[in-house]
């Protein structure tokens, strides 16, 4: 923006940010910074399978929290005012340890936590949340002892963690909302004065990465009977985060990328050890400098690309001022997540036609689940016998090639299409039937693992 013969300052969350003698006031750009974190001794036991808490390592990655979060907006104080109630929203998105690398690191929860503590005027700092997806998945409670995320957060010295799911929802209109416009939100995330968003640095099977948009998804029931997180997940996810995102901005955000989650995310990955912070004000510039990180252009992100065209935020590099280490410097391309389960393991056949996204990914992380799971797929096939997959409409199939196979027919919408009647003769000749009703049936991702393990194990 350019206004002639003014000179002025331009001041970044109470700080001045540059001083402009020439004849232009330069718009102030989002500042993202990008910390290194001095390699934890317990990562190496950690990414192996066993997590450690070292008090070292806290302190390292509180070190670094604390320079991210000051060299980004300068001090807490800048969004904390005295007798604030500070909700911190980590990505507890599933019941599982630490070393599923699912979920954000125990040692990121405590050191944000105590540094907030310690350098704020909060008057109580609540650690919240709700594990993602299908009701099979799990409840917050056990999902925040599981994870070891709630010892963390009392450890960083938290004044309560709270379970969303044992609490009210709200209906809330979304205002600027295309697709997802009403929502029923979690009442303690809409009651605390600051809320500070905690993602892990992980890809995504439906959403390509998971990061501070995503992270949204908590805030929305999992089991809720008008479905919210089902049907966010049906397809157009990244729309739908974007509008769930305008209930309410966070006011800091703050990336865990000590070990992200590279491939099969955003539960079936593998670590890859980062020992970064990124930190920002602005989630869709921080989404957008985290996802570079990670070897993505930010509009191959559909979440960012939607908030950042909405104007939500900014994901053009050029426009955010990234402070700390450069992207470049940092950078590791993550493996990329493949969503589509044809062909993918011989002996489970997957037939889908005129089928979405909901039902693709959500079966290929439940095969992929089985796959890593150790077990021995000859034995199985020979044991068990095949496997065949079906959802949304088949206009192509063959009944007679689900004859004496075990079938598991996923979603709702396979029966209105005209491929229908094809699908109940599949069943009728298959030597068992499964169905997993809903849409998009997200929970099969961990039910469809769950039932072949036990077709597996049936003598
Ligand atoms: S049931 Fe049909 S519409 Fe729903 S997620 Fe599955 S394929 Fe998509």
């Amino acid at each position: 923006m350019i206004i002639a013969g003014i000179q002025c300052y331009v001041h970044n969350y109470g700080q001045i940010y540059g001083k402009c003698t020439n004849k232009e006031i330069i718009m102030s750009k989002p500042k993202v910074s990008v910390v290194k974190v001095a390699p934890p001794e317990g990562n190496a036991s950690f990414m192996n399978g066993k997590y450690v808490r070292i008090e070292e390592d806290v302190q390292k990655i509180k070190k670094a929290v604390a320079e991210a979060v000051e060299l980004a907006i300068g001090s807490l104080d800048t969004i904390i005012k005295e007798g604030d109630v500070v909700l911190i929203k980590p990505n507890l998105a599933f019941q599982a340890p630490p070393e599923s690398h699912a979920v954000v690191d125990p040692r990121t929860i405590e050191a944000v936590v105590s540094y907030v503590k310690e350098n704020s005027k909060a008057k109580k700092v609540l650690v919240g949340d709700n594990p993602s997806l299908g009701m099979h998945v799990g409840r917050a409670k056990p999902a925040f002892k599981d994870s070891k995320m709630e010892e963390a957060a009392y450890l960083g010295g938290a004044d309560e963690v709270i379970y969303f799911d044992e609490h009210d929802v709200v209906p809330v209109e979304i205002e600027g909302a295309k697709i997802f416009k009403h929502a029923t939100v979690f009442k303690p995330f809409l009651d605390a004065d600051v809320v500070i968003n905690l993602p892990k640095m992980k890809v995504h099977l439906a959403g390509t990465v998971t990061l501070g948009l995503k992270n949204w998804n908590g805030i929305i029931p999992n089991c809720h009977p008008d479905g919210q997180q089902q049907g966010a997940h049906r397809i157009e996810l990244g729309q739908k985060m974007a509008d769930l995102y305008r209930v309410r901005h966070a006011d800091l955000t703050i990336v865990d990328s000590v070990i992200g989650m590279e491939g099969q995310g955003p539960h079936a990955g593998t670590p890859i050890e980062m020992n970064l912070i990124v930190a920002g004000a602005d989630t869709v510039s921080v989404d957008a400098v985290a996802a570079s990180i990670m070897g993505f252009d930010p509009m191959e992100i559909p979440a960012i690309r939607c908030a950042g065209t909405e104007g939500q935020g900014e994901i053009d590099l050029a426009k955010i001022e990234v402070v700390g280490n450069s992207v470049e410097s940092v950078m590791k391309h993550f493996k990329r997540p493949g969503g589509d389960p044809i062909g993918m393991y011989a002996g489970l056949t997957c037939i889908m036609q005129q089928t979405c996204g909901g039902c693709h990914v959500n079966v290929r992380g439940a095969l992929d689940s089985f796959a890593i799971s150790g077990i021995d797929m000859k034995k199985f096939l020979e044991k068990s016998g095949e496997v065949v997959v079906i959802a949304g409409g088949v206009p192509d199939i063959d009944p007679q090639f689900c004859a004496d196979k075990n079938v598991f027919i996923c979603g709702d919408c396979w029966e209105i299409f005209p491929s229908a009647d094809k699908v109940r003769e599949a069943a009728s000749l298959a030597k068992s039937v499964t169905y997993y009703p809903g849409c998009a049936p997200v929970y099969i991702f961990a039910q469809l693992n769950a039932d072949l393990q036990k077709l597996a194990a049936a003598k």
